[in-house]
C-alpha cells in the first residue's frame, strides 16, 4: 500500500483533501452496506445431514476453539486459522442481482487430526457447506465458519470444502486501513482493498499470508460490466441473457490479502510484456486513452525491476483505476488497485507510486510478512525500490528523504506497530532508509546477493524479520547485519550514511 501524505512533503496538503473525501465516500457506502445486509433474508438453509445438529447460527455447538482460530498472529490474532493448509481457492461470483451470490471451494490438506476446522468469513449468509460433495454441519461466530466435517479428517487428509453464500459483502472495520476493507461496493461498480484482514468479507478462507494458494476467480456480471481478476483470463462466456462470466486463472501462489476483483465499466488490455509476462490493465472506457497513456512507463518500470530483483514473479501484471479518489494505491497481485487521484497526480510521481506496487509483486506478494508485525518488510522495500527508481529517473534523492523524515511524526523501531498504526510513516521511511543505508555500507554487490538470496529463499512464502536479518548477516556478516539491526531496533532512527 502507498499513501501519498505518507513520503512525499510536496504531496502532503493534496493528500489530506483526498484522504477525507476518500473517508467520506466510504463512510457512505459502508452505512448503505450495513442496511442493505440488515434488509437481506437471514435463514439458514438447511445445510446438515445430521439430524441432531441445528444449523442456525444460534446453534449451541461446536464453539469457536482457540486452538483453530487464528495462526498465532499477535497484532491480529483470529486471522488465519490453524490445522490445515490450502492449496487453492476456487471462487465463483454473480453479481447480476440484487445480492452477491457466492460459491468458493477451498481444497486443504488437514496438517493435524481435526474434528471440526475454521474458515474466515464475514457477514454474507452461509446457505450451506459440504466437504467432497456431502453436506456438513457448520457455525458461524463473528468471522469464524467453524465446520464440522461428518467424519473426522486425519492428518494429511486432502478434502474440498464447498462453500455457498450470499449477501452484500460488508468490509472489515480496519483502523490501520483508509476505510473498512475487503470487497468496496460503489455506484460505478465494485472493488477490493483487503489488507491486511478483508479478504474474508468476499471468501471463505484462510485470512493469513502463511497459507498461501493457487485462485480461481469466475465472475458473471450484467451486459456491458466487464471484471477483472488476478493471473490470466482463461475465457469469457456470454449466458444468455446477456450476463457474461469472465474466468481469471492464477496458477501461482497468492496470499489472502493479495487476491482480488473489480466490476465496472473497464476496457481490459492484453498484450505482449517482457518475458512472457502479459500486460493487463483495466481502465475506465471513458478515460481509456487517456489513462493508457499514463500507463505506458509500466513496461519501462517492470525492466527496471526486473534487471534489479530478478524475473517478474508471475503470469501477468497491470493497473486497474477506478474511477474514485481513493488516497492510496495497493499492490493486489498481478493487478495494482490506483483510485484516479494517483494517476491524476502527473506522471512523475504516478511513475513513482507505480514503481512502489510493482515492487511489492517481490517484496510482498512473492515473499509475504510471517507476521503482520513484519509489515516494514514490505513498505520498506517497496519504498526503497520505489527511490531507486526514482532516483534513477533524477527526480528523488535519497538524502532528501532522510532529511524529510523527522517531519513525518514517529520514527520509532520498525517493530513496534498495532493493528492501528501498521500504515505509519515509519515503515515505509524509516524502513525504506535502513535499507539504502544497507546497501550504502555494505555496496551494490553484496547488496544484490542479499536481495538475491532472500528472495529465492522466501519464494511463494512467508517470512518474519529475523529471517531477514540471518540472511544479511550470512551475506555481509557484522558489517550489514548491526546496521541493519539498528534501522529496525533502535529507540532512535540511526543517522543516514553518506554514499560511498
Ligand atoms: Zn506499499
Amino acid at each position: 500500500m502507498r499513501r501519498p501524505a505518507a513520503l512525499v512533503l510536496a504531496f502532503t496538503v493534496v493528500a489530506v483533501a483526498c484522504t477525507s473525501g476518500g473517508l467520506d465516500d466510504s463512510a457512505d457506502t459502508t452505512a448503505t452496506t450495513a442496511a442493505t445486509t440488515t434488509e437481506a433474508p437471514t435463514t439458514t438453509a438447511p445445510s446438515t445431514t445430521s439430524e441432531a445438529e441445528p444449523t442456525t447460527t444460534e446453534a449451541a455447538a461446536p464453539e469457536v476453539s482457540a486452538e483453530l482460530s487464528g495462526v498465532g498472529d499477535e497484532l491480529f490474532p483470529l486471522l488465519g486459522n490453524s490445522g490445515y493448509d490450502v492449496a487453492a481457492y476456487e471462487i465463483d461470483l454473480d453479481l447480476t442481482g440484487d445480492e452477491l451470490m457466492a460459491t468458493t471451494v477451498v481444497s486443504l490438506t488437514a496438517t493435524q487430526d481435526l474434528d471440526r476446522f475454521h474458515l474466515d468469513l464475514v457477514g454474507m449468509t452461509v446457505d450451506g457447506v459440504a466437504i467432497d460433495g456431502e453436506a456438513v454441519t457448520f457455525d458461524r461466530d463473528e468471522r469464524e465458519l467453524i465446520i464440522t466435517p461428518n467424519a473426522p479428517l486425519t492428518e494429511g487428509d486432502a478434502v474440498a470444502v464447498t462453500v455457498s453464500y450470499r449477501g452484500t459483502p460488508e468490509p472489515v472495520a480496519d483502523d490501520a486501513g483508509p476505510f473498512a476493507l475487503g470487497w468496496q461496493t460503489r455506484e460505478w461498480g465494485t472493488f477490493v482493498a483487503s489488507e491486511p484482514s478483508g479478504a474474508a468479507s468476499w471468501f471463505p478462507g484462510n485470512d493469513h499470508p502463511t497459507d498461501k494458494a493457487t485462485f480461481r476467480i469466475s465472475v458473471t456480471v450484467p451486459e456491458g460490466v466487464a471484471a477483472v481478476a488476478p493471473g490470466l483470463l482463461e475465457g469469457i462466456e456470454e449466458r444468455g441473457d446477456g450476463a457474461v462470466t469472465y474466468r481469471w486463472v492464477s496458477d501461482r501462489q497468492m496470499a489472502t490479502y493479495l487476491a482480488s476483483v473489480a466490476t465496472g465499466p473497464f476496457t481490459i488490455t492484453d498484450d505482449a510484456g517482457p518475458d512472457g509476462v502479459v500486460i493487463r490493465h483495466a481502465v475506465v472506457t471513458a478515460r481509456a486513452d487517456d489513462l493508457l497513456a499514463d500507463l505506458d512507463s509500466t513496461v519501462p518500470i517492470l525492466e527496471w525491476m526486473v534487471d534489479r530483483f530478478g524475473a517478474y514473479p508471475f503470469e501477468s501484471y497491470g493497473v486497474v483505476t477506478v474511477p474514485d479518489d481513493l488516497a492510496f494505491a495497493l499492490e493486489n497481485q498481478t493487478l495494482s488497485l490506483f483510485g484516479a487521484d494517483f494517476i491524476d497526480f502527473g506522471d512523475d510521481f504516478a511513475d513513482q507510486i507505480e514503481a512502489h506496487e510493482l515492487a511489492h509483486h517481490w517484496f510482498g506478494n512473492l515473499v509475504s510478512p510471517a507476521r503482520w508485525q513484519d509489515i516494514w518488510l514490505n513498505e520498506g522495500w517497496a519504498t526503497w525500490a520505489e527511490y531507486a527508481w526514482a532516483a534513477d529517473q533524477g527526480f528523488a534523492d535519497w538524502d532528501e528523504l532522510a532529511a524529510e523524515a523527522p517531519f513525518f511524526g514517529d520514527m520509532g523501531p520498525l517493530l513496534e506497530v498495532t493493528p492501528t498504526t501498521l500504515f505509519d510513516a515509519k515503515v515505509y521511511i524509516r524502513g525504506g532508509l535502513g535499507i539504502e543505508a544497507l546497501r550504502r555500507t555494505v555496496g551494490d554487490e553484496a547488496f544484490d546477493a542479499v536481495i538475491d538470496t532472500w528472495l529465492t529463499r522466501f519464494a511463494d512464502s512467508a517470512a518474519t524479520t529475523d529471517d531477514f536479518l540471518a540472511v544479511v548477516d550470512e551475506i555481509t556478516g557484522d558489517e550489514g547485519g548491526s546496521v541493519m539491526r539498528a534501522w529496525i531496533f533502535d529507540d532512535e532512527m540511526p543517522a543516514f550514511p553518506a554514499e560511498g
